[in-house]
């Protein structure tokens, strides 16, 4: 089930980005390719202030 308020991050070399599909996603959704999967999790276990920049403005969005 999809929970926009606490969505699957991976950590993609030393940052965790917002995927929508934690074992599908080539791309996060702030547009970087997914080149290494070192680790997922949800964005409420690891905090906004470790989220990729680009990523934190989108879920700021919503
Ligand atoms: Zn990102």
């Amino acid at each position: 089930m999809r929970d926009d308020n606490n969505p699957v991050v991976l950590l993609s070399g030393d940052q965790w980005h917002i995927v929508d599909d934690s074992r599908q996603s080539t791309l996060a959704r702030c547009g970087q390719p997914i080149r290494q999967r070192r680790a997922h999790s949800r964005l409420k276990t690891i905090g906004l202030e470790n989220l990729c920049p680009k990523c934190r403005v989108l879920v700021e969005d919503q």
